[in-house]
Order: C-alpha cells, then sequence, then structure tokens
C-alpha cells in the first residue's frame, strides 16, 4: 500500500518531526509509505531499534566491534541528510506561513523535502543490509524477524 504524496506533506506540516530506522525499513520490507509515522509520539529512536535488536543477536566480540564501526560511518552519514531534512522542512513552513497560495516556490520546498528524504531512505536501508552481512546465517534469521516484528507494532 502507497498512500499518495500528499499525505506526507500534510503529517510534515503538521506533526513533529520524527525519523526512524523502523519506519524507513517499513518502507523498505513493504513498500509502506507510513505518513502517520511522523506523527507517533512512541516512536523508537535509532538507538533503541539496536539495543532491542542486539539484546536478542548475542553478537561475538568481533560483530560488535563491526557493528560499531558501521554505526559511526551512518552516523556521520545520517547527520548530514538530517541536516539536509530540517533545513527543507524550515523552508516548506516559513513558506507556508508566508505563502497565499500554492506557488513555485512551495513546489520546490517540497521535492527538496523529498530528495532529502529519498536520501534518507536508501542510507537508511543501506545500513540495514550492512548490519545483515555482519550476521551469521542463524543471526540473520533472527534479524530479519526482528524486523518483521518490528514493522508490524508499527502496522498498528
Ligand atoms: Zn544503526
Amino acid at each position: 500500500m502507497v498512500r499518495p504524496e500528499s499525505d506526507m506533506t500534510l503529517d510534515t506540516k503538521f506533526g513533529p518531526f520524527l525519523l526512524t530506522l523502523v519506519f524507513v525499513a517499513a518502507a523498505a520490507a513493504g513498500g509502506v509509505w507510513a505518513g502517520a509515522r511522523f506523527i507517533q509520539p512512541h516512536a523508537y529512536t535509532h538507538e533503541d531499534f539496536h539495543d532491542r535488536l542486539f539484546a536478542k543477536l548475542k553478537l561475538s566480540d568481533a560483530q560488535r566491534d563491526s557493528m560499531e564501526a558501521l554505526e559511526r560511518r551512518h552516523e556521520e552519514e545520517n547527520q548530514a541528510i538530517r541536516s539536509r531534512l530540517a533545513e527543507a522542512n524550515r523552508q516548506l513552513a516559513s513558506l507556508l506561513e508566508s505563502e497565499t497560495a500554492y506557488n513555485e516556490d512551495v513546489d520546490r520546498a517540497i521535492e527538496a523535502y523529498h530528495l532529502a528524504m529519498l536520501e534518507f531512505q536508501k542510507a537508511s536501508v543501506r545500513h540495514l543490509f550492512e548490519m545483515r552481512e555482519i550476521l551469521e546465517p542463524t543471526q540473520r534469521e533472527t534479524f530479519d524477524h526482528y524486523v518483521t516484528e518490528t514493522l508490524r507494532e508499527y502496522a498498528n
């Protein structure tokens, strides 16, 4: 199920700005664009996601090191994308405040936001695959199950 883009824009305007890896994982796994996630107050943080996941995986020391290295790389990349998203969001917000009709500036601001979101999704899904790469086959089962389980929680 893919929601129309207009939902996203509304949520962006009226809801607090919340990004979670889970949200992105949902989009990746099911093609679900759950715009409602933006206004969920109890969304998991990236750290929550990891803590809960790692508690289930029983990582070796070597795996833990690899995960941490991966995390640092991902965090850097994410910071950059998050500032782009925040900037695009601010831009849109001030346009919504100042403009009296839909126009090209609003159009461009929305597109800038979505481009940044696209980058964020790609980076997050890549991050998921890279994490999975570090795991043994049985751990991968746990990993896949956890991701699916988390998605179901979000779907309810
Ligand atoms: Zn991570």
